[in-house]
């Protein structure tokens, strides 16, 4: 896996920075965002660093998708949203603050945030 030594997310994958797990395994690693837009607000990355879409291939990107209908089943067993937002930000300009390639999930809620 191609790892870069100042990026957050990679540092998140080998375990150097803490975070709260919600799916794992050998390609993919999805975790709860340290700033949650609402409850359950959820990153998945890829485990091999690449940029952006921009900067991906198509087994990356296949890999990293592909898991995504299972994690956004997690989530709606755990906090019960009323639907979900998948969305996915590329350069600056986009929104992109953190340039390790992630999707995030976002969890819906009938009523504000779904935060108490
Ligand atoms: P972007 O703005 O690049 O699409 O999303 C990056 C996301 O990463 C932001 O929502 C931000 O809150 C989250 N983030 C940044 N640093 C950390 C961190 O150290 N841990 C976790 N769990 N999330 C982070
Ligand atoms: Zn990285």
């Amino acid at each position: 896996m191609t790892k870069h030594s100042d990026c957050i997310f990679c540092k998140i994958i080998d375990g150097e920075i803490p975070s709260a797990k919600v799916y794992e395994d050998e390609d993919v690693l999805a975790f709860l965002d340290i700033s949650q837009v609402t409850k359950g607000h959820t990153l998945v990355i890829p485990k091999h660093h690449t940029k952006n879409i921009y900067e991906t291939n198509d087994e990356i990107a296949s890999t990293l998708f592909a898991r995504v209908p299972r994690i956004a089943n997690a989530l709606k067993e755990t906090f019960q949203p009323a639907g979900i937002n998948i969305l996915n930000n590329n350069g600056e300009a986009a929104g992109q603050s953190v340039f390790h390639l992630h999707i995030h999930l976002i969890p819906r809620y009938d009523e504000q945030d779904g935060f108490d």
